[in-house]
């Protein structure tokens, strides 16, 4: 027997799983000692901790889970090592011998020896690869258990799997819980429901129901976008729904996108729901002869489009069946893009920082293997898109190889508060969709050419886009997009009159605003105002209508008292 203990340096993703495995290994061990009869077969390490798959003697219960995770300190603090050998299939087979799932186990793995771990009287069969002592394994918890099946499939023996996660520190290990919790309670779908935004129904499952203060919200992103890309210079256009086979034939999306496409015939006629805004964009693009003096021409569009999922993966506003794009197209010459992508590089940034995103990562990616286009016309765009990004002074990292057949492109993630990465901006250089619908424009020669094509999209999806910025905020959406912004808060009903003269003053400046003056108590609707998540709450008591002035408070508590209509006026947050 030859002991292969290894010295685990403890900082890297690769340590972690390894401390969780070993983790694993400390769960079965206190398994057995206080459920003797139950049967062990696998316990690796997860993205998030580890499982072990068990066939108990009885089901596990909730209960258990804290005799367990007691047994689990007891044996860390017994601080017991692990030893890792390789013994014969033959010995192995007779340590399990009462193990079909481990004899089965054995028989699978290849050569004629297997390992075996230890730690104090537990031994288990293993690879390798675990902490030293059971001692480090100090900071985890066991969080749920669930059904499985034996080697992940239905036919097989059903199991129990106890799940949890380990950390090399204790305040890893809360930070993680308290990320989990926070992940269920700022669900966007719970937000959705509690702050009566949106839902979902049988009717339609997939294709979500706007309640007003969602579909305010929607709106108001809409408004956003369209006042910034009018100032950008953008046109807006509108895209039929409903397009005929022939369109999508020619657009590649019938051979390749077909199984996500709805299909509806008028009159005999084979028509698909859009999947994409592009092809209409271009019949508008084509639809006359166009000068040079035109490009670039950008042509924007909140479309709503279409696509098949399968029911399995539809997840809130997250993954829908139809959603809405801030979809837009530049047309232009080569020498073009570079200026096109630097404005929509500082677009995409000051939108997504006004939204409270400020943690932003960006991807170039280059061109792929099997692409179409010259050699020249890549780099020139690729090159292009290199100098709009340093034109805006931000890290990117590339992604050689990764662009799409068609042309480069820069895709924006950002980090929210809860520590994921969402994709959202998109800005895609196509040189294959003008070609495909030969598109053309008149050069200052009076000589036909060829325009390039950029496709942009700021939130992407806006319906994903709310449920990112709900989460983000963990409900408590940005000022400027909230569909009430302020609630006056009378104490009594006799400051109703002055609170009405308070609304009048303030309807001049555009703010959402409701009044409060029912006979609750004013603690009580303080508390149904914080609930709602407004931002502002106007409390006006008999001081206030005698002084002619304001209490400020703001849903995280904070109040100032005293202050002017004035002053208030300029407390209003302004975006830009
Ligand atoms: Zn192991
Ligand atoms: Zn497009």
């Amino acid at each position: 027997m030859i002991s292969t203990r290894k010295v685990i340096p403890m900082n890297s993703p690769q340590d972690l799983n390894i401390l969780r495995h070993s983790a694993a290994h400390l769960l079965a061990h206190a398994v057995r000692d206080l459920f003797p009869k139950t049967q062990m077969t696998i316990g690796p390490a997860t993205e998030t901790g580890f499982f072990y798959d068990f066939l108990p003697e009885h089901n596990f219960k909730e209960e258990d889970l804290i005799k367990l995770e007691e047994r689990m300190r007891e044996l860390s603090a017994q601080n017991f090592i692990i030893e890792h050998t390789e013994i014969t299939k033959e010995k192995a087979r007779t340590i399990f011998a009462h193990n079909t799932f481990k004899l089965e186990l054995i028989d699978g793995i290849p050569g004629d020896t297997v390992g075996l771990s230890s730690q104090g009287d537990f031994y288990d069969l293993c690879r390798g690869g675990h902490v030293a002592s059971t001692g480090v394994i100090k900071y985890f918890k066991l969080d749920a258990i669930s059904g499985s099946y034996w080697r992940a499939d239905r036919n097989n023996q059903p199991l129990q799997r106890i799940s949890g996660t380990a950390f090399f520190s204790q305040q890893e290990l809360e930070d993680f819980l308290k990320r989990k919790e926070d992940l269920i309670q700022f669900d966007h779908r719970r937000l959705g429901k509690q702050l009566d935004l949106f839902s979902f129904h049988e009717e339609g499952p997939g294709f979500p129901f706007f309640h007003p203060k969602g579909r305010r919200v929607f709106n108001l992103l809409i408004d956003y976008m369209r006042t910034l890309q009018i100032k950008a210079g953008y046109q807006e256009i509108s895209t039929p729904i409903v397009l005929n086979d022939k369109l999508w034939r020619q657009s590649g999306h019938y051979a390749h996108y077909k199984e996500n496409m709805y299909f509806c015939f008028i009159d005999e006629q084979s028509y698909a729901l859009k999947p994409m805004n592009c092809p209409g964009s271009t019949i508008v693009f084509g639809e006359r002869p166009r000068s040079y003096r035109e490009l670039p021409l950008r042509l924007s569009e909140f479309g709503l489009v279409h696509r098949h999922e399968l029911s399995g993966v539809l997840h809130g506003l997250l993954r829908v069946r139809a959603f809405t794009q801030d979809d837009g197209h530049i047309y232009c010459t080569p020498e073009q893009i570079e200026q096109e992508v630097t404005n929509t590089i500082t677009m995409a940034i000051n939108v997504l920082k006004a939204f409270g995103f400020n943690e932003i990562s960006l991807m170039l990616s280059t061109r792929p293997e099997n692409s179409m286009g010259s050699e020249i016309l890549w780099e020139q765009a690729t090159s292009a898109l290199k100098n709009a990004l340093i034109a805006n002074n931000v890290v990117y990292d590339i992604d050689e190889g990764g662009g799409a057949f068609y042309g480069p492109k820069i895709d924006f993630k950002v980090k929210d508060s809860m520590g994921r990465l969402w994709q959202l901006s998109t800005i895609q250089v196509d040189f294959f969709m003008p070609e495909n619908f030969d598109l053309s424009y008149i050069n200052s020669h009076g000589a036909k050419e060829r325009p390039v094509m950029v496709h942009r999209a700021i939130y992407g999806s806006l319906e994903r886009f709310f449920a990112i910025v709900l989460e983000h905020h963990k409900g408590h959406l940005p000022f400027f997009i909230a569909p009430v912004q302020v609630t006056v808060l009378t104490i009594t009903h006799e400051q109703s009159a002055y609170a009405h003269e308070l609304i009048q003053k303030l309807s001049t400046h555009d703010l959402r605003i409701t009044i409060d003056d029912s006979s609750e108590t004013i603690s009580s609707k303080i508390k149904s105002a914080q609930c709602a998540k407004i931002p502002w709450m106007l409390v006006i008591g008999k001081k206030e209508v005698e002084q002619k002035t304001i209490t400020l408070r703001k849903n995280n508590g904070s109040q100032e008292f005293g202050i002017t209509l004035e002053q208030l006026i300029t407390r209003i947050p302004s975006i830009e």
